[in-house]
């Protein structure tokens, strides 16, 4: 079976009910809850000192998510914040539920201040077959209108903003605004790139504007995250450390 063959396959596969459900606890400590809805992922991060959710699925799926935040063992309320590693519908979508219904702070990078605001996707630009495909639904998503309550413009403590300790970095390339939060051994990079639909590889991200960009960003993320060997995205994966290097290699060439 090829590759194309396998996607469309598995594809249509995506749209669960409810949340899927990956625990992930860490050599630090750090637990990591990736919560899958539709074809998004959210991370609930838990430690010894509280609890915060990278990302919020898409508007349509707050309230599974709440359900698979509540199943996860944590209660909505007590998340120190939801960091939104940029401001894309199936990001950012969720987030004013979260916070208008349980007070949760929302950090986003002040390049998706506008989209953000507008609810509603930027010029997306696809790279392969299957983002040409959805690119019609993926450009038209639409969510409530978010304002942060914290806006992120340069290198920031992940302590000042949820009392755990960790960065908080500006990354624009697949958005003005987007983030990569480094905690302990692991990282979450939003869209940066993304994990393989089959498999653990590092893939390019189905939306990119300026590849070029991204491969400078990609070595970058290694550079600031020298620490990190596992990298959490924002549709399937985890990653590898090594498998990350590996995209650079074969982008590189
Ligand atoms: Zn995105």
């Amino acid at each position: 079976m090829t590759a194309r063959s396998l996607a469309l396959v598995l594809l249509p596969a995506l749209g669960c009910a409810t949340a899927t459900h990956h625990h992930r606890p860490t050599e630090s400590g750090l637990e990591v809850h990736t919560l899958t809805l539709d074809h998004s992922n959210a991370h609930l991060v838990v430690t010894a000192d509280g609890a915060f959710l990278v990302d919020s699925a898409t508007p349509s799926r707050v309230d599974d998510l709440v359900e698979a935040i509540r199943d996860a063992g944590v209660e909505p309320a007590e998340l120190r914040a939801v960091i939104l590693t940029h401001g894309h519908a199936d990001h950012a979508g969720g987030a004013k539920t979260l916070h208008e219904r349980f007070g949760v702070p929302i950090v986003a990078g002040v390049g998706d201040r506008a989209m953000l605001a507008a609810g509603a996707n930027e010029l997306l630009c696809p790279t392969d077959w299957i983002a040409r495909k959805r690119l019609e639904t993926d450009q038209n998503l639409r969510f409530e209108s978010t304002v942060a309550d914290r806006w992120v413009a340069a290198p920031t403590s992940l302590a000042r903003l949820t009392g755990i300790r960790g960065r908080v970095l500006p990354m624009a390339g697949h958005t003005e605004g987007s983030l990569v939060v480094v905690a302990g051994e692991v990282a979450f990079v939003g869209d940066l790139f993304r994990g393989s639909i089959v498999g653990r590889t590092a893939t390019t991200h189905f939306y990119i504007c300026d590849l070029d960009d991204n491969l400078e960003d990609l070595r970058t993320l290694l550079e600031v995250a020298p620490d990190a060997t596992t990298f959490f995205t924002g549709h399937f994966g985890p990653v590898s450390r090594a498998e990350v290097e590996a995209l650079i290699i074969a982008r590189g060439r």
